[in-house]
């Protein structure tokens, strides 16, 4: 098959929801139906030990199936679909944002019973500032749950697009019926049970036959006229707009039973989009071009910390990868051999061939790569867009013994490299602020600092809480407004000055006083 017919059958997806929604369930369900290429580790083993870990030393124990099975690859009908895990729960970091760098689409799971939670909304913003396509599951519909014409009205608020419901449901909870298809005009009746396959599901056409309606009773009555309500609100779905993140496709359902899973799967072949063109700072670079090209959008620390391996996730955006052939990095002009790029993702722990645009391979490597990184068969390229997220929790770290300062530094570059955790320097003093958009981040430093780099340091609290990143069109302008706060400025791995507030309030009233200065809560890989 070409490489223009190998990326046109790819899918690839992040699903994105709040903890406890019904994320593993239906990744389960998914790999049901769609028969999965490459996976390791059972998704719910995978998930039971995320649960019973709470210290860093079981989750290092599981880092290699959090490895594994970070990446799923499965085939449906004639596509191969990649499945990207977004870490939440407890290890929500900054990888979580950056694997939606690397997708072209989103499945977002709700709790009916929940609406849209925090969790969701934050990395709700990172697809939207991508426009992103989203398609939305509105999960256990077999409890008491919101009414499902509210559920549309927050998730149209929340999200900011129309929502344009694919299925309806009929009932909820204990007189959960099934849900109406609204294309296909016929409803799938529910019935319990994990392990059922839809084909032995009972469809009816004719719901107006009186003993369908004594059936199913008022649920279908109080169904049948907020369908027709929400057909006449609702504008047509529009795949264009679909595509430009301008509207969701809803599904209603229950993954633990298995209901309405197999319609979301089919929307996601049917409705979302194969691999497009990805801009490089050189030029745009389409997906079917003979030549391979990638981007490291996640970097993980492997199983054997002493050695201080590590893999880096690549996204294919373009050509074919071979095993064996020779990748540039256009960073730093070092080539790479691909020979020992085995498939991570593979139970069987074969070795990867061959991969195309949309796949995720992994390269190990001892820091030739980090993030950001591009990769070509020659040709000098920078993909753009790898985001680096404002922090929101700040720490500061002290070390007992002066004389490890080195090691600490050293630690702290290579850990920030990989984008575990990040670093400033403040422009005045010498106190390095870590900063994290998740918790455990600090606990994976520490730990690390200690095991890897044999620095003991301990975290303790900072001033300040928030960090915009600062630009202004006239280098001058931002000299002034760096010395102006110079208490208040740190630069960040790259150099980047950014200013550090302790209320959100102050960020107001510096940009208020500075017209002239831009503040970023995302700064794109440089
Ligand atoms: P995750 O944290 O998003 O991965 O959520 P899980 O898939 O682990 O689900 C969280 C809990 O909700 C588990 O106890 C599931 O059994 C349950 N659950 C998932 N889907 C459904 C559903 O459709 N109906 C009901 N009643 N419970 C569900």
């Amino acid at each position: 098959m070409s490489i223009k017919n190998e990326a046109a059958r790819r899918r690839t997806f992040a699903i994105i929801s709040h903890p406890d929604a019904g994320k593993t369930t239906l990744t389960e369900k998914l790999l049901m139906y769609a028969g999965a290429i490459h996976i390791a580790g059972s998704v719910k083993a995978r998930k039971a030990s995320r649960h019973a870990t709470s210290d860093w030393m079981e989750i290092e124990k599981q880092r290699g199936i959090s490895v594994a099975s970070s990446v799923m690859q499965m085939e449906y009908r004639d596509c191969v679909i990649n499945l990207l895990d977004t870490p939440g729960h407890q290890d929500f970091s900054e990888d979580t944002y950056r694997v939606l760098t690397a997708v072209d689409a989103a499945l977002m799971v709700i709790d009916a019973a929940n609406g849209v939670e925090a969790q969701t909304l934050r990395l709700l913003e990172v697809c939207r500032a991508r426009n992103t396509p989203i398609l939305t599951f509105v999960n256990k519909m077999d409890r008491e749950v919101q009414p499902p014409l509210d559920l549309i009205d927050e998730i149209e608020r929340t999200l900011g697009m129309d929502a344009i419901p694919f299925t309806w449901p009929i009932g909820m909870g204990r007189q959960f019926h099934g849900v109406f298809d609204l294309r296909k005009k016929g409803m799938r009746v529910f019935k319990p049970g994990a392990d059922r396959v839809d084909s032995q599901d009972e469809l009816i056409t004719a719901l107006n036959d009186p003993s369908v309606q004594a059936r199913f009773g008022a649920s279908l009555d109080e169904a049948q006229q907020e369908i027709e309500l929400i057909e006449g609100a609702t504008p047509d779905f529009d795949h264009d707009e679909f595509l430009a993140g301008h509207q969701t496709p809803v599904f209603f359902g229950s993954a633990i039973n298995n209901f309405g899973v197999r319609e979301v799967l089919d929307a996601l072949v049917d409705l979302a989009p194969p691999p497009e063109s990805r801009q490089a700072m050189q030029r745009e670079v389409l997906p079917d071009e003979q030549k391979f090209s990638g981007v490291v959008f996640k970097i993980q620390a492997n199983m054997n910390p002493a050695h201080r391996d590590r893999i880096a996730f690549l996204r294919i955006c373009s050509g074919q990868f071979k095993r064996g052939m020779n990748l540039k990095v256009a960073r730093s002009g070092k080539e790479i051999r691909t020979s020992t790029v085995v498939s991570f993702l593979s139970q069987r722990r074969d070795i990867l061939e061959e991969a195309y645009p949309g796949d995720i391979i992994g390269i190990p490597n001892h820091g030739t790569l980090q993030l950001g990184d591009t990769l070509t068969e020659g040709e000098s390229l920078q993909f753009t867009g790898l985001p680096f997220f404002a922090p929101e929790i700040f720490r500061t770290v002290e070390i007992a013994d002066p004389l490890r300062s080195k090691q600490l530094k050293l630690g702290l570059t290579q850990l920030g490299e990989e984008g575990a955790i990040q670093v400033f320097r403040p422009h005045i003093g010498n106190t390095l602020l870590l900063g994290a958009v998740g918790i455990l981040q600090f606990e994976v430093v520490t730990h690390r600092l200690q095991h890897e780099y044999a620095v003991a340091a301990r975290i303790a609290p900072a001033k300040y809480q928030l960090a915009r990143w600062v630009t202004a069109d006239d280098p001058r302008e931002l000299q002034r407004f760096i010395e102006a706060n110079a208490y208040r400025i740190a630069y960040d791995a790259v150099d980047a000055p950014t200013f550090l507030a302790s209320f959100g309030a102050e960020i107001s009233v510096a940009e208020e006083n500075w017209p002239k200065i831009q503040f970023h809560k995302m700064r794109e890989h440089a």
